[in-house]
């Protein structure tokens, strides 16, 4: 699950194990840096059309290439989370959406890339042309009872709630 570092990232000395509270946590004994080991924000846009269909995209790459997902990604340092989801949105489908109400938040334990956090917005389409964009082998709505392979477990369940089935817990 996630990285983890052997070496102090800012002084390169050796890291050793160490008590904090009920975790054990990576601590370099020289300049004191703690190792926390927190998910990433993504962020995605759930685009429904008039009869209900929703917006997904083919995966291009691994993990879990060919599955398809909800429009999403990791958010940049310096961006907003809503202007995230509108980016990703846009790279991936070529649509532009005003970023309305939040849809869903999950946490994601099936990626192996990083733990992250989903945080999944509605979207109202406002202009662009649907093309698959990088990361994307094809575009696509969808309706409800007819979604394709689902990638991430996140995902899952977002999807699942939204055909009124309820998906487990991982
Ligand atoms: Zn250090």
């Amino acid at each position: 699950m996630g990285r983890n570092f052997k070496y102090c990232p800012l002084c390169g000395v050796p890291l050793i194990q160490s008590a904090d509270g009920e975790r054990i946590r990576n601590r370099c004994p020289d300049c004191d840096f703690v190792h926390y080991r927190n998910p990433l924000p993504a962020a995605g846009v759930l685009v429904r059309d008039a009869e209900e269909r929703v917006l997904l995209v083919k995966r291009r790459y691994q993990p879990f290439r060919g599955m398809w997902v909800v429009p999403s990604g990791y958010v940049e340092e310096d961006e907003d989370i809503r202007v995230a989801a509108a980016r990703e949105l846009r790279e991936e489908t070529g649509i532009e959406a005003d970023i309305g109400p939040l849809q869903a938040v999950e946490s994601c334990f099936d990626d192996p890339r990083a733990v992250s956090v989903l945080i999944l917005f509605e979207g109202r389409v406002k202009g662009g042309k649907l093309r698959a964009g990088d990361d994307a082998e094809e575009v696509g709505f969808f309706p409800l009872p007819e979604l394709p392979e689902i990638a991430f477990s996140c995902q899952r369940r977002i999807l699942g709630r939204l055909r009124g089935k309820s998906i487990p817990e991982p």
